[in-house]
């Protein structure tokens, strides 16, 4: 682990060092859970008032907050750099870029997307009869995010809710918790009411009393363990939970395909925020008449790769975020080597970077990094093709048929992206229709969750339900239904009391009216103001 939490009963602080380095970045003192409960209390009653403010008020504030990030955009971008290893030009483009587009879009948008609206009821608009859907907001949104993009993805889930009339409390991850306070910073200095966005600081601990809080709702990313255990928790207090989990992402290459671009993406999907991105390309599929060429492009460009610390601007791959994290790719290397698999490029820790300094109670050994490694000759049999490695390995297998493709890309327990390169649309929209999981693109890779207008989340073990998105937006949401008859003069036909003329006038509802016919429900007419008469 690349941080620590010291004891509360000693510094009751969490530690937080570069990984590039080793250095300290800084301390955070963590949060008890009495201040946790405090935090969640105070914020619900904040909520009372910031779920009345106007769209265009909510917007302004978001706008402000925009601001305050562009005039600071290098600070930021080096913050999340060295508390996580990545490189500084990947923390603006991949994290501060995405993140500002999605707050002008939901600033701009969410009035629009939550405005009030009408249902076809069929054929009850004949009694005067109409529905439509009005949406509140849920309360306080408890977000619990995971190191690998700590400014994008709480900021954007923090963003989307307040922008619904939620409150938020926020617990960063014990690995980036200075990146979290900035976004605490930031939305201060935007000028957010207190109380409507908070941070409460620390290890799994202050996320667990987070959930034990029962805020309205939880947004969590991270592991499928851990995922469990929130939902677990969160189930005592039936606190909905959105759940955006692991991936083992399969990228199938067929052989119409650009291969100088599809090398490209492989490389940049497999090894950007070095591998540690839950839609990394973590599987490659390439048809088996390209397999040689296109790997040979792979490990060329991989070649060509610089890594070091993340605030050289001309560094292509960083520090990974963990000891823990370099150890679970060491382990998927290994077994790789083990099970008959070819290590093209790669395959270790960087002996450039020795060990300068280590961590007795974490065991971390800085630096932390781990070579781009392309490996070729992998099979879906192999455990490193199973379980997700979130680090950066790229292993190559090859199919032959199109109906070889989609099996062995969705022989997998995750389902979170994927990608279909080729040059024919029509069999890449029938391939990505065919493959289980939330997100599919043709000739692109991983990069969808930074278009904040789109969904993101995923099928079987990489979650439940959706961030971003109008789909992401719905789960900030309560729908409520408004029912209104205009027709209050005469009783319902299915009032009581009951009678024989009550059951024949039910049998007719339900042969007549309920076909959905309008010729057959006219036929309904006499018998039903036959049993109106009886009521009245
Ligand atoms: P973890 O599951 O270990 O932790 C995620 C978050 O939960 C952290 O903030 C962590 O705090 C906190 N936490 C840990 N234990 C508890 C608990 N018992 N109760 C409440 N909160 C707790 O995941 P990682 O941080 O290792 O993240 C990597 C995982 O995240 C990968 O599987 C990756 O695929 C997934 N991920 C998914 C994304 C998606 O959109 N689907 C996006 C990004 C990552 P702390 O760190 O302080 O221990």
């Amino acid at each position: 682990m690349k941080s620590v939490v010291i004891e509360q009963s000693e510094l009751q602080e969490v530690v937080s060092y570069n990984p590039a380095t080793g250095a300290e970045v800084g301390r955070v003192a963590t949060t008890t859970a009495d201040d946790v409960r405090a935090a969640v209390e105070r914020s619900r009653e904040v909520f009372h008032t910031w779920k009345k403010t106007s769209f265009a008020e909510r917007r302004r504030f978001m706008m402000r907050a925009r601001e305050v990030i562009l005039t600071d955009i290098d600070g930021i971008a080096k913050l999340i750099s060295a508390e996580s290893g990545k490189p500084f030009g990947e923390a603006i483009a991949m994290e501060i870029a995405p993140v500002l587009d999605l707050m002008q879009h939901f600033a701009r948008n969410t009035e629009k997307m939550l405005r009030p609206a009408k249902i076809n009821i069929g054929l009850y608009i004949l009694m005067g009869r109409s529905s439509k859907i009005v949406y509140h907001p849920l309360g306080t949104i408890g977000i619990i995010p995971a190191w690998n993009y700590p400014f994008s993805i709480p900021l954007g889930e923090a963003a989307m809710a307040l922008m619904a009339g939620n409150t938020v409390v926020i617990k960063p991850s014990e690995l980036t918790p200075l990146v979290g306070l900035k976004i605490g910073e930031i939305f201060a200095k935007a000028g957010f009411p207190e109380g409507a966005f908070q941070i409460v600081s620390g290890a799994g601990e202050t996320g667990s009393a987070l959930v034990d809080a029962a805020p309205d709702k939880i947004m969590f990313t991270g592991s499928v363990g851990t995922g469990k255990k929130i939902a677990m928790a969160a189930a005592k207090n039936l606190t909905s939970v959105v759940l955006e989990l692991g991936g083992k992402d399969p990228m199938i290459v067929f052989e119409d395909a650009n291969l100088e671009l599809a090398a490209g993406a492989a490389v940049w999907g497999a090894f950007c925020n070095s591998g540690q991105s839950c839609s990394s390309v973590e599987r490659l599929y390439v048809q088996e008449s390209v397999a040689e060429k296109l790997t040979k492009l792979i490990v060329d460009k991989t070649r060509q790769l610089k890594q070091g610390s993340g605030d050289a601007e001309d560094v292509s791959v960083g520090a990974m975020s963990s000891e823990r994290q370099l150890k679970i790719v060491e382990d998927h290397v290994n077994s790789f080597r083990e099970a008959g698999a070819k290590i093209e490029i790669g395959g270790g820790r960087n002996a450039d970077f020795s060990p300068r300094s280590s961590d007795s109670r974490t065991e971390a050994r800085f630096p932390l990094f781990f070579e781009p490694t392309v490996i070729s000759g992998a099979t879906n049999e192999m455990r490193a093709m199973q379980e997700e490695t979130f680090g950066p390995t790229l292993p190559i297998a090859t199919f032959r048929t199109e109906e070889e493709a989609i099996r062995l890309a969705n022989d997998s327990e995750f389902g979170l992206t994927a990608s279909v390169w080729t040059r024919d649309y029509t069999r890449g929209r029938r391939v990505a229709e065919q493959i289980e999981s939330g997100s599919v693109c043709i000739n692109e890779v991983l990069y969808t969750h930074g278009i904040g207008q789109t969904p993101w989340g995923g099928f079987k073990n990489s979650g439940r339900g959706r961030t971003h998105g109008r789909e992401g937006l719905m789960e900030l949401v309560q729908p409520q239904h408004i029912h209104t008859n205009r027709f209050a003069f005469i009783p319902n036909a299915w009032w009581m009391p009951y009678s024989a003329t009550a059951i024949e006038t039910f049998r007719a509802l339900a042969t007549k009216f309920a076909s959905g016919s309008i010729f057959k429900t006219a036929q309904l007419l006499p018998q039903l103001w036959k049993r109106i008469k009886e009521l009245r």
